[in-house]
């Protein structure tokens, strides 16, 4: 059985994370995708709150599973006996920070794990957590950024109906 793990901040998940998640569930049996807990970041939303908004989202996916994680990623993947990444790629400049961690963990992890990239559909190209959360913020339009149920919740952080 082919499994991958797509591991990410997912504060919220975007449009772009879920057409990631559905094209890597298509080529692998099994996708866990994961939300790191990254003790650096101050979320919007905790670690739990994403979990659930992630389970939600992928609800229809029979073989994605949702979890999370916090230190090495190729300590967690190596604990569920997985060997491939998935990560997207936007731009090239996705691609520079992306190109050095994916080639840091196959050092560490002694060539155990590996990267699978999937590129961007144009589409959302365009589309960051980070972007959607400052437009939500300014109370701007997101409900080409993320599903409707995610886009209420944003909007309450915010302090808007
Ligand atoms: P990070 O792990 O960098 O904190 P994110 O949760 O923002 O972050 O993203 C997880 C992964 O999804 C990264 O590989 C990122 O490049 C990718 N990604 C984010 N947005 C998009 C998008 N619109 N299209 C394709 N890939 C994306």
């Amino acid at each position: 059985m082919k499994a991958a793990i797509y591991p990410g901040s997912f504060d919220p998940v975007t449009y772009g994370h879920l057409d990631v998640i559905h094209r890597a569930a298509e080529i692998f049996d099994e996708l866990t995708v994961s939300v790191l807990n990254n003790q650096l970041k101050t979320p919007l939303f905790s670690v739990e709150e994403r979990v659930k908004i992630l389970e939600e989202a992928t609800k229809d996916i029979p073989n994605v599973k949702v979890d999370s994680f916090s230190g090495l990623l190729i300590d967690y993947a190596k604990k569920k006996g997985v060997h491939v990444a998935i990560r997207g790629l936007r731009a090239i400049t996705d691609f520079e920070y992306e190109l050095q961690i994916a080639q840091t963990n196959k050092l560490l992890s002694k060539g155990e794990l590996d990267t699978v990239f999937l590129t961007t559909s144009l589409e959302y190209a365009y589309l960051s957590s980070s972007s959607v959360k400052e437009i939500a913020s300014f109370h701007g339009d997101i409900s080409m950024c993320v599903p409707e149920f995610v886009a209420h919740l944003i909007y309450e952080k915010y302090g808007h109906r």
